[in-house]
């Protein structure tokens, strides 16, 4: 369902996805290890766009993400049709980044008004819904400041998941959070892998990743290494790069 062919991406002389080549299946869970600097973020953030790349391209249920293709021309697409895309893409990010003036159900029920043109009482109705999903029925009508960090990435969670998004992607969602609070945060991903839900994480957390993970990537100076199932990639790593980054956080 997701295709990864051969992106490249540079940002002035500095070349951080050298080609990559990645697939994701419907419904699977993926967990992106590699060393800071080696390219993840920059990787899920060229999944929705938000980074152009430079050569190759990236096909979400057979579409190009911001580009029309026409013969053997690309076209980007205009701005409104790449928010369109984007909107069936969830982005959960370090920093929960939600409205601070807004409630936790007013940033839950933002986008599917705003660009879904959900009718507020519909858009409420889920945003509760998914509230309790997370766990925090009860924190509805809560400010941002109001909530531990584990409840706004809880949140932020639920806002990602109100645009019934086919694709999640997670940027390290728990590694800002205080030690106690990154179990409550995992169960949710827990919960939302174990509903079939398509996505691609982020992580140092080794043992969520063996658990949850269908496939696990590594990445490292912009390739992608090696991948595999958990037992593969984790028990019987290929790959020296994947061995010494593995024996650090083990
Ligand atoms: P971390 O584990 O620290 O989050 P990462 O694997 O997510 O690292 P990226 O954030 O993808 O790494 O960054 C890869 C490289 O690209 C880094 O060297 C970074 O400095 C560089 N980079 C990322 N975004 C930009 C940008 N907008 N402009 C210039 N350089 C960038
Ligand atoms: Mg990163």
């Amino acid at each position: 369902m997701i295709e990864v062919r051969g992106v490249h991406k540079s940002f002035g002389h500095h070349e951080v996805l050298k080609g990559i080549d990645l697939t994701v299946e419907a419904g699977s869970v993926t967990v992106v290890l590699g060393p800071s600097g080696s390219g993840k973020s920059t990787l899920l953030r060229v999944l929705n766009h938000l980074e152009k790349v430079d050569r190759g391209h990236v096909r979400v249920d057979g579409s190009l993400i911001g580009y029309r293709q026409v013969g053997d021309r690309l076209y980007e697409l205009r701005e409104r049709q790449v928010l369109k895309q984007r909107a069936a893409i969830g982005f959960v990010f370090q920093t929960f980044n939600l409205f601070p003036h807004l409630t936790a159900l007013e940033n839950i029920v933002e986008a599917p008004i705003s660009a879904l043109g959900r009718s507020r009482a519909d858009a409420t109705a889920r945003a509760l819904e998914l509230l309790d999903r997370v766990g925090l029925a009860d924190k509805a009508a809560a400010y941002p400041r109001q909530l531990s960090g584990g409840q706004q990435q809880r949140v932020a969670i639920a806002r990602a998941l109100a645009l019934d998004p086919k694709l999640v992607l997670f940027d390290e969602p728990t590694s800002a959070l205080d030690p106690e609070l990154v179990g409550e945060v995992l169960d949710v991903l827990r919960d939302l892998a174990g509903s079939g839900t398509t996505m691609i994480v982020v992580t140092h957390e080794i043992g969520f990743a063996r658990e949850v993970a269908d496939r696990i990537v590594f990445l490292d100076d912009g390739r992608l290494i090696e991948q595999g199932t958990p037992t593969e990639l984790l028990d019987s790593p290929k790959h020296d790069r994947t061995r010494a980054f593995l024996a650090k956080v083990l």
